[in-house]
């Protein structure tokens, strides 16, 4: 099952795509994180990437394309995978597409999560992030059990840089112009499916579960 979740930056696509990847067994693939986890570890991919990231901009399709073709040609994609936060625009959506139907394949399902933008602002400046693991949390919605410690591993919380009020307010914008497209590819494709993001967690991810197993 290879899935690719959409949805506005605060949206709940890592929440819920960590939920499909526990529950079906394929791995969570977030680009975001592959360059939160460069960018810890002061490689050079990480430092360019950074450069972008730090103004809410998003990293050049081709630096983006090349870490994300990598990892799903690893052993344990073979049985599918989970995306969030890629793609994020159609050129990437495009590269993916023609990688897979070298392999007779396809996305089956496009998750779209749906979330207002007056919602967004909130969603992210509650958001906690472990530094350690990546583990997401909010300070009201997913709270960890004690504050500012990750439940999973012990690692500090922190709010992210690009989580910032006026970063996210030109993410959103982002998102509007370079990503929002992805929705209409989709829905071209027939795979296309959209969930009430607006929700508490769990109902969303019940939701998701009808989806993928209707
Ligand atoms: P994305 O991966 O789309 O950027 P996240 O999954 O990191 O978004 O979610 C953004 C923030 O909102 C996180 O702090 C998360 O705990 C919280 N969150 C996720 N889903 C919900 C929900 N359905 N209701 C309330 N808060 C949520
Ligand atoms: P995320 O963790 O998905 O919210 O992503 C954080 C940031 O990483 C984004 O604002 C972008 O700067 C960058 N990023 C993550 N995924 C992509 C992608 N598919 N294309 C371009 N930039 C990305």
């Amino acid at each position: 099952m290879k899935i690719v979740m959409l949805g506005a930056p605060g949206a709940g696509k890592g929440t819920q795509a960590a939920m499909i990847a526990e529950k079906y067994g394929i791995p969570h693939i977030s680009t975001g994180d592959i360059f939160r986890f460069n960018i810890k570890n002061g490689t050079e991919l990480g430092k360019e990437a950074k450069t972008y990231m730090d103004e809410g901009k998003l990293v050049p399709d081709e630096l983006t394309v090349r870490i994300l073709l990598d990892r799903v040609s690893k052993d344990d994609c073979r049985e599918g995978y989970v995306l969030d936060g890629f793609p994020r625009t159609i050129p990437q959506a495009e590269v993916l597409d023609g990688k897979l139907r070298e392999m007779q394949d396809g996305i089956d399902f496009a998750l779209d999560i749906e979330v207002p933008d007056e919602h967004i602002v909130s969603r992210m400046s509650g958001r906690r992030a472990c530094l350690n693991c990546g583990a997401t949390y909010h300070v009201r919605y997913a709270a960890p059990k004690q504050e500012g410690v990750c439940d999973a591993c012990g690692g500090r919380l922190v709010l992210r840089d690009d989580d910032k009020p006026e970063t996210v307010q030109k993410r959103l914008e982002v998102y509007h112009d370079q990503t929002q497209p992805l929705i209409e590819y989709y829905a071209g494709k027939g795979v296309l499916k959209k969930v009430d993001g607006t929700q508490e967690l769990h109902k969303v991810f019940a939701d998701i579960v009808k989806i993928l197993e209707g």
